[in-house]
């Protein structure tokens, strides 16, 4: 059998972190059987979805790297793949249903409805629809459409029926048909709810497996019951668990960002975050930490996807990023980098320099092993840059008391204007030529020169600083500092 899976994602929004997940699941797993990925767009709510959210969950998608081989822009036979443009479609099998008496039309109002709901919540009961036009007669049903009242199709839920699951992540679940009361499969104004288009789809789509959330596992015995009807093979299904935050409730807005763009913006390597996303919920055998997509998509398997929640925890986030960033080369960083250094009023024009690359390049090499993500380059910068420095606290105040600085800055200003080029290399030499000279310890030079230059008593390594900032920024900061002393 070949393995056709989907990622289906509703356009009502970003795609978030628990989408992405369900994407990167269905990708490697058809990945690694040489199967088909499909990528379609539900977007039967109307309301809600829009072609913006679609460009923005396609986007992130690019920027993840998961590809689908069928589907919207990949195209393929079974399109179209946006629901709304497979509405014919879903009527033909509407029509199908509703003549083999497996689906009615009902002409309840909202406000008929309202009414039954709240009396079963009074009476302790849970909400469901009773059925009431399921019997209605020919003659009834002229009368309502006499009213113009316009009808929506419900499916005819079996009685006392035991719909079972075998979920390939959490097992044997079981569903009784008796909690299920009849549902709207097709809504008033002819548009198909999520439960039935999803099963349409899948099944003219030839879907052999369905990868997707938790929270779809209570839609499922209502989809089986579909497919049922039908006549059509059940696909295989494996529900992952919710991704819940480090106090243990399911994640959301308040735990900070759950949309994959607001990794994007931060400056995460997309690299990273399918790495961090791929062990959420799924656990390689070994202990091995660090996968790259092609190791994922020989690795991953259902079997080692986990049925307790999943924990979005940053700081692993974070160790994964570092990681990739310290894989990649400063020069390689140089665009990444650009962005944020950009927001910071650095660089604007389109086409920087040499020169100007050449020190992002070696301000990147400075700060790379400092930082997370990359938008936590944008502290760095007041190191490196600019004639400016930030007053020294009162203990940093206090060091550049000592007997001993005047000397050290006069000998270091002169040593600087003197050095060519200004590098790092010669920033070492020349703070350790200081303390030969002085016969001091290194600290007492690297400490007040240092506060010297940046107001703050750590930071940076001093040679790269000293060698970013430059001849004339140093002499500058260095006549700041010694006026103020
Ligand atoms: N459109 C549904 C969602 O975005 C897809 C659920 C499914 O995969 O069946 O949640």
């Amino acid at each position: 059998m070949t393995v056709r899976v989907r990622f289906a994602p509703s356009p009502t929004g970003p795609l978030h972190i628990g989408g992405a997940r369900s994407a990167l699941f269905n990708y490697l797993f058809a990945a690694g059987k040489g199967g088909t990925f499909i990528l379609r767009i539900e977007d039967t709510d109307l309301e809600r979805s829009s072609r913006e959210s679609e460009k923005d969950i396609i986007e992130a998608l690019h920027w993840l790297g998961i590809q689908w081989n069928e589907g919207i822009e990949a195209g393929g036979v079974n399109g179209p793949y946006r629901q709304t443009e497979r509405l014919k479609t879903y009527e033909e099998y509407t029509n199908k249903l509703l003549q083999a008496g497996h689906a009615y039309l009902c002409y309840c109002t909202e406000e008929e409805l309202e009414r039954e709901r709240q009396e079963l919540i009074s009476r302790g009961e849970t909400p469901r629809y009773l059925g009431k036009c399921r019997t209605l007669t020919a003659q009834e049903r002229e009368m309502c459409e006499k009213e113009g009242r316009k009808p929506a199709v419900r499916f005819k839920v079996p009685n006392g029926q035991q719909i079972v699951i075998n979920d390939l992540v959490r097992g044997k679940v079981n569903f009784d048909s008796d909690g299920i009361g009849d549902y709207i499969i097709v809504k008033s104004d002819g548009i198909p709810t999520y439960n039935y288009a999803v099963v349409i789809d899948d099944v003219l789509m030839g879907i052999t497996h369905v990868i997707r959330g938790e929270e779809h596992l209570s839609n499922t015995p209502r989809q089986v019951l579909i497919y049922q009807a039908l006549g059509m093979k059940v696909p295989d299904f494996a529900h992952i668990s919710l991704i819940l935050n480090t106090e243990g409730r399911k994640m959301s807005k308040r735990d900070g960002d759950t949309a994959v763009i607001d990794y994007f913006k931060k400056g995460y390597l997309p690299q990273a975050v399918v790495n961090f996303i791929a062990l959420l919920g799924w656990s390689p055998s070994g202990e091995q930490e660090f996968f790259g997509m092609k190791e994922l998509e020989q690795e991953f398997s259902l079997e080692k996807v986990s049925k307790s929640p999943a924990v979005f925890d940053i700081n692993k986030l974070n160790h994964v990023n570092a990681h990739y960033l310290k894989e990649m080369t400063d020069t390689d960083l140089v665009e990444f980098v650009l962005p944020f250094l950009k927001e910071k009023g650095l660089f604007p024009s389109e086409k920087i320099s040499d020169t100007d690359r050449q020190w992002v390049t070696d301000f990147i090499g400075a700060v790379k092993e400092k930082i997370n993500c990359l938008v936590e380059v944008k502290e760095y910068i007041h190191y490196f840059r600019g004639a400016e420095i930030d007053l020294p606290d009162e203990e940093a105040a206090a060091i550049l008391k000592a007997e001993t600085i005047p000397s050290v800055l006069e000998l270091f200003g002169k040593k600087v204007m003197i050095a060519d080029p200004l590098d790092s290399a010669a920033a070492k030499q020349i703070l350790k030529e200081i303390a030969k000279e002085l016969t001091l310890k290194g600290k007492d030079v690297f400490m007040p020169v240092r506060i010297a230059l940046t107001g703050q008593m750590h930071g940076p390594d001093l040679d790269r600083i000293i060698a970013l900032l430059g001849k004339e920024n140093v002499m500058a900061r260095l006549r700041q500092t010694i006026s103020r002393i």
